[in-house]
């Protein structure tokens, strides 16, 4: 116990509630800003078990809040580098890596978790987890950053969920408007210390926390069930194989999404900040990816995955 001897000092904590930590297992699902800080900080506070949840590589613009990652790890998968490190940090506890992507299929890796940490970018992902969770009485955690401001709000079994206050359509990403690194840390922060609270049975209030480190603003939401909440009323929509969403294999080497209607006002002013946009009228194009008004996307990429990384990245969802 003398490893954890300051957090089993702490009345909050206490030997008991130590051993209670030691006993569970907490799925991240996305180890990026908010998931290597996250993992890192419940590593060091000893929990039994941490399931890491990633498709994605290291990116040399990953490395300005990643903070598991060093340049030598450029390249590599991010769930199995995220493993080594937290190995290093922490021997005594269990870590599994999983380089997949969370989707209908793969959901069923969250069975052996007892809580779920949202440290995703994505809002297709958020309402597959919530989908599960509602489903399986599971308690998650919803997290986002971006910019300088972020969102935590713990969703429990039998209260009020991500889908009763969110609408499918955002699309801001980190990629496109850009993060401070001092606010992923402070929401990864706010979200470990209500991962504990839940696991010790502290927490029970379904609020909505929203901080802005810039300038200097917090606030809190008491979220209600809403009445026509589909997943609330058992409609878990993204739990099945996604119908307007699937990927199409094209042509040579591209690949067709399709998404919600997007504001292409706001996707072309958030493009030219990155590069070169041909706007003609009835497409967008940057890069790699060609996007029609109707929400379909065009993308040039290697794999079905890769397209899915590129369109999450520069479209959002
Ligand atoms: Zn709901």
């Amino acid at each position: 116990m003398d490893r954890y001897s300051r957090q089993a000092l702490l009345t909050e904590i206490g030997t008991t509630g130590q051993k209670i930590l030691q006993q569970k297992t907490v799925a991240l699902v996305g180890i990026g800003a908010l998931g290597t800080v996250s993992a890192e900080l419940l590593a060091r506070a000893g929990l039994g078990k941490l399931l890491l949840i990633d498709r994605d590589v290291v990116e040399l613009s990953n490395l300005q809040r990643q903070s598991l990652f060093t340049e030598r790890d450029l390249e590599k998968g991010k769930a199995e580098t995220a493993k080594e490190k937290l190995k290093k940090i922490n021997s005594e506890i269990e870590v599994e890596a999983n380089s997949v992507h969370l989707n209908y299929e793969t959901i069923s890796l969250l069975e052996k978790a007892d809580l779920i940490l949202d440290c995703t970018d994505n809002l297709v992902t958020r309402f597959l987890i919530n989908d599960y969770c509602k489903k399986n009485s599971k308690s998650w955690v919803y997290s986002a950053a971006i910019g300088t401001s972020g969102y935590v709000m713990p969703i429990l079994p039998g209260g009020p969920c991500l889908r009763c206050f969110l609408e499918e359509a955002n699309l801001d990403t980190c990629d496109t408007v850009g993060v401070l690194n001092t606010i992923t840390v402070s929401i990864a922060a706010l979200q470990v210390t209500l991962a504990l609270k839940i696991l010790l049975g502290k927490e029970t209030e379904p609020i909505l926390h929203h901080y802005d480190i810039w300038n200097h603003e917090y606030k809190k939401l008491i979220i209600k069930t809403k009445k026509d909440c589909p997943a609330c009323n058992k409609k878990f929509t993204y739990l099945n194989e996604p119908e307007n969403k699937i990927l199409r294999f094209c042509a040579s080497g591209k690949y067709q999404i399709q998404g919600p209607k997007p504001d292409l006002k706001k996707i072309k002013s958030n493009w030219q900040q990155l590069g070169e946009v041909i706007d003609d009228g009835v497409t967008l194009q940057f890069k790699s990816v060609m996007l029609f008004k109707d929400g379909r996307a065009l993308i040039k990429a290697g794999s079905e995955e890769e397209a899915r990384i590129i369109y999450s990245k520069y479209i959002g969802n």
